[in-house]
């Protein structure tokens, strides 16, 4: 592996679901890169860019102008061939080819598992990035992404409200999140939401009756927030089950879908990807390799891969359980 040998050259991708901060996070480890002296290739649509010998050079003019915009200009895919034996070989040649001596993956925990086999096998040096609006990883406390898709659901909400309260009506909101509740319990809370239904907590529409049921007779507009994972069913589901029980409520069901992905990154994302991006490539030059960059109580610190994909378990969302039972009365 050498790893005493000094890196010259750093790939840098963005892999998985997209997320609104990962230019922003591009951006910070281009410019740092140059700011060392390293010589930088942006590799393109993810694994597929490394197994396809998709990459162009990255100097600092090129991430002009990113910072503020959503998406990711190297594109993100999810790649069926990096997942095998024989596309982590060609994705090595490719490194070789070029000579790019070290990886910066920027990514979910998939992206990560990924990163791993990929070292274990071809003694690579990665170090990873979060770049996933889910906030469903462990070595740290937010995610690039997810601070911009949950103001943009709660933006959505506030104005689901403005209609619901002019009608007396009962709405369904789903937003993102197959695994993770984070969005859906944060939006709920911020959006001032009666109930959140998540995939980590199995609260069944029982649950969910009886508190319509308390709130009902008090409230001119009752707004259930869905986790589109949730174990229910998503938000239709949800609203059928109910109807079924209580034809007499007017019910409405909106699912925000993908516009919770796009938007420009608010600050405490760019912060985060400014931070990431600066600390992950440090920490390469600092011969670190198979970790990811997190925050955790406002610094940054290195979590090793296999420690993240373990901390991979649900979020104990207990306390925001306990005050949006008190907030929403
Ligand atoms: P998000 O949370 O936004 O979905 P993610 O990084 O978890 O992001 P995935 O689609 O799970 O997204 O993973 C991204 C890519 O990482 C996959 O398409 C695949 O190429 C690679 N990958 C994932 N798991 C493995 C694995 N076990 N071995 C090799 N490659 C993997």
């Amino acid at each position: 592996m050498g790893t005493m040998d000094r890196i010259k050259h750093i790939g840098v991708f963005t892999s998985g679901g997209d997320a609104p901060g990962m230019n922003a996070a591009i951006r910070a480890v281009v410019r740092t890169a140059h700011f060392y002296g390293l010589q930088v290739s942006g590799i393109l649509e993810g694994y597929n860019g490394l197994v396809q010998n998709n990459i162009r050079p990255l100097g600092t003019r090129d991430v002009s102008n990113i910072i503020q915009r959503g998406g990711t200009i190297l594109r993100s895919a999810r790649s069926k061939e990096f997942m095998t034996v024989e596309g982590r070989c060609a994705a090595k040649r490719t490194m070789d080819l070029h000579g790019i001596d070290a990886l910066i993956a920027i990514g979910g925990d998939g992206t990560f598992r990924g990163a791993q086999a990929f070292m274990v096998e071809h003694g690579v040096r990665m170090v990873g990035i979060t770049g996933t609006i889910d906030n469903d990883m462990g070595g740290t406390d937010t995610t690039i992404g997810f601070d911009t898709a949950t103001n943009t659901a709660m933006e959505l909400v506030d104005r689901i409200r403005d209609t619901a309260s002019s009608h007396d009506r009962l709405f369904f909101v789903e937003v993102m999140g197959r695994s993770s509740g984070a969005i859906a319990m944060y939006c709920g809370i911020a959006a001032g939401a009666e109930f959140v239904m998540v995939p980590e907590r199995k609260q069944g529409i029982e649950e969910l009756i009886s508190a319509l049921e308390r709130t009902e007779k008090s409230k001119s507009s009752v707004i259930v927030i869905v986790a589109e994972g949730d174990e229910e069913g998503g938000a239709y589901e949800v609203a059928r089950k109910v109807k079924e029980r209580y034809a007499h409520y007017e019910t409405r069901v909106s699912v925000l879908g993908h516009v919770q992905r796009g938007g420009n990154p608010t600050v405490a994302d760019r912060m985060l990807a400014s931070r990431s991006g600066v600390a992950a490539v440090e920490a390469l030059l600092a011969g670190q390799a198979g970790v990811m960059v997190g925050q955790v109580n406002g610094r940054m610190v290195l979590t090793s891969f296999s420690e993240v994909l373990s901390g991979t378990s649900p979020r104990n969302h207990a306390e925001l359980d306990r005050i949006l039972a008190i907030l929403s009365t």
